[in-house]
């Protein structure tokens, strides 16, 4: 019963629990999405999904696992034959709930009675399905709850108060339920209860004797549709209506290159159809393209680097796998900030008010987390990826006559196949025992585990100084390698005895060999989670010129409040305690990795003392300023620059270990971008930059 951790669950086992003592509840969730339509030689099928809230998210989110069940095809056609315009649409509400009822009968029978089922843990239970949950878009929310275009559908909000931030009683299922109740008496009766409770008066809809339910309450956040094609797709659009698109794409053009930001080559005005993946992508990048600009004829407006701030936090916070009161909090000031802020897009006649029903859907987030758990339990991207896997299968299967009867059949069919190959699975793998759950971490939220990769064989087996020089930029390779030998050998020595060490230190090799690509992997393996790609200028198998690339990453170094050095990427403490003086390096660092290379094995002994095990993999960087404590006021980014004294980079070798993962920079553009920076070159030209916190969600919460 780990998954759907919200109050929801509990309250509904109390409540059964004094009608039906020894009851298991088995939170349904529903989810069908209309606006995902396979079109089969002009017939469409419109697929409904159902999942329990018992099983586990990280099994549920699986298309492989099959938590999702595809329980029905819905029918759709378009009622030509009615020409009123209210009519059809009012039959097609019907005829949807018509579907949905029949469909989820059998729930309506046991829910209060409970049905006898065999846990996985091999135990009897008398289970209850309710019906809990409905995942889907804003369109099939409205059909669903049988509520106005344009209103909301969990709550009362009048129509000129969706742009603000305050909150309304729910609905009142009782009363709705009551209104249906009287469809098949006098027709004016149920048109006038159904005025009055402020619905719209469908014949009989799915829920209205489904115990233990409240369709309104049901209704749970859509990160997809409310937030990235939403408002933030508003938000980016009210920004190109602002700043016009020439300066915004330049920037998009000339934004470094990280494993987590797509480089939008053209800039982003020019963009049409947008889908919900770029504009996650887009929000990796959108505060670094309007930082420092100023409003056409005007100065640079902190309220708009404030608002999207705003909104970008309530994103990234939104979506967090696991929630405490503090990030909550968070979540709930992001919303007032947003709102707070807003009003500019007003002022500068972008719009004449917010009344859009996916801005007020966001006030019912922090509710919907406290009742029904993080959004990802019921994230309405899962079925989509489903919906195109498995309906276009089924259909591939038939001989595109009479689908839908054959559809059903091998869907059916293929359940069958899949359930016994993982009854196989499980036999062989356990020998019958039951398989012990997975632990899944409960608590505030936190970066992810990762451990760091490297390949097999180095990209270059030997590289000169020379070159390491020219082609990679380390051009104080020698001197950073001696001072590191230095403070491998003499970890006790002071700073000034430390120089004197290696200015006598003799390098007896010339070349090393070098890796072009520094990989994170999550704990498991399964799936490369960050990297760092290191590397000069080469061609292609095409003889076509890629530009060089050396990507900046986060170093970890001794925080002030913590007073021994922290362990290494994989969890090993690092075997030089002193490579980090407490009074230079105080907190995470940024640099530019310049060469990730290894020192030759054969001289490992003449270079190092008997009994010190230097790093494998080691690193030339290029350090820039502390991140201060302090940040700007209204987009809350902390600025870097390069280190130079007397105009040279300032660097050093550390171990490969001490990288804690990508970090990607905003280039401090000023109020417009030179023209001659460009992806590949502004991490040379530019010397001050703002730390992007939304490159993805771990460094959200390592760097926010
Ligand atoms: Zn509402």
């Amino acid at each position: 019963m780990s998954s759907t951790h919200g109050m929801y669950l509990i309250k509904l086992q109390t409540t059964l629990e004094t009608i039906r003592p020894g009851a298991t509840v088995l939170p349904v969730i529903l989810s069908s999405d209309k606006t995902q339509l396979t079109l089969f030689r002009g017939k469409m099928a419109y697929p409904v999904y159902l999942t329990i809230g018992n099983i586990p998210k990280e099994i549920r989110r699986k298309p492989s696992r099959q938590a999702q069940l595809l329980i029905a095809y819905i029918p759709t056609t378009k009622f030509e034959g009615i020409t009123n315009k209210t009519g059809r649409r009012r039959t097609l509400a019907n005829l949807y709930h018509g579907c949905m009822r029949l469909i989820l009968s059998p729930i309506n029978a046991c829910g209060e009675t409970g049905i006898p089922m065999i846990s996985g843990d091999g135990v009897w239970r008398r289970c209850h399905p309710i019906y809990a949950v409905f995942v889907g878009d804003y369109p099939e929310q409205v059909l669903v709850t049988c509520t106005y275009g344009n209103r909301c559908p969990k709550c009362v909000v009048p129509i000129d108060e969706l742009g603000s931030k305050s909150t309304f009683p729910l609905r009142d299922y009782k009363e709705a339920r009551d209104a249906y109740l009287l469809a098949d008496g006098d027709a004016h009766a149920f048109h006038l209860a159904c005025r009055e409770a402020g619905q719209k008066p469908v014949f009989h809809p799915f829920w209205e004797k489904l115990p233990l339910t409240d369709v309104f309450v049901s209704i749970t956040p859509d990160i997809l549709h409310q937030l990235l094609q939403g408002v933030f797709k508003h938000m980016v659009s009210w920004l190109i209506g602002t700043f016009g698109g020439s300066e915004i794409d330049a920037r998009c053009r000339s934004m470094p290159p990280n494993h987590h930001i797509s480089i939008f080559a053209k800039g982003i005005s020019p963009l049409s159809r947008v889908t919900g993946k770029e504009h996650k992508n887009m929000s990796r990048l959108l505060l670094g393209l309007i930082l420092d600009l100023p409003v056409p004829n005007g100065q640079v407006s902190p309220r708009i680097c404030a608002c999207v701030r705003a909104l970008l936090d309530f994103l990234y916070l939104a979506q967090l796998p696991s929630h405490s009161p503090h990030t909550l909090a968070r979540l709930d000031d992001s919303l007032s900030r947003f709102h707070d802020n807003k009003d500019v897009f007003v002022d500068l006649g972008i719009r004449a008010h917010f009344n859009i029903s996916k801005i007020h859907s966001l006030t019912h987030y922090i509710s919907s987390i406290q009742l029904f758990g993080t959004t990802d339990n019921y994230n309405t991207e899962q079925t989509e990826r489903l919906h195109i896997d498995e309906i276009k299968d089924a259909y591939e299967a038939t001989n595109h006559k009479d689908e839908y009867n054959q559809m059903t059949t091998w869907l059916g069919r293929r359940e069958k196949v899949q359930l016994h190959s993982s009854f196989i699975a499980w036999r062989q793998q356990s020998n019958g025992d039951p398989v012990p759950s997975s632990v899944i971490p409960i608590g505030a939220p936190g970066p992810g585990a990762r451990s760091l990769r490297m390949a097999k064989a180095p990209a270059r087996k030997t590289v000169s100084f020379d070159d390491l020089a020219q082609k990679y930029g380390a051009i104080d390779f020698q001197d950073a390698l001696a001072d590191f030998i230095a403070r491998t050998n003499h970890p006790t020595a002071s700073a000034a005895a430390l120089a004197s060490l290696a200015s006598d230190t003799l390098i007896p090799f010339r070349s090393v060999s070098v890796y072009h690509r520094i990989k994170f992997s999550s704990p498991d393996g399964s799936k490369i989670v960050d990297s760092i790609v290191v590397r000069p200028e080469q061609k292609d198998t095409r003889g076509r010129l890629v530009p060089s690339r050396f990507d900046t990453a986060l170093i970890r170094g001794k925080s002030p409040s913590q007073d021994h050095l922290v362990c290494g990427v994989d969890g090993k403490l690092p075997s030089m305690q002193l490579l980090f003086q407490a009074d230079t390096y105080a907190g995470h660092r940024i640099v530019q990795v310049r060469v990730v290379f290894e020192i030759p094995n054969k001289v490992i002994q003449q270079v190092f003392m008997p009994r010190t095990t230097p790093p494998r993999y080691l690193a030339y960087v290029e350090w820039f300023s502390q991140i201060p404590l302090n940040h700007g006021s209204n987009h809350q980014l902390h600025r870097v620059s390069r280190l130079a004294p007397n105009g040279r980079r300032h660097a050093s070798i550390i171990p490969v270990d001490y990288i804690l993962r990508s970090v990607h920079l905003f280039p401090f553009f000023g109020p417009q971008a030179p023209r001659t920076w460009n992806t590949f070159n502004v991490l040379e030209v530019c010397n001050t930059f703002y730390v992007n916190p939304f490159s993805d969600r771990d460094n959200y919460l390592v760097l926010s």
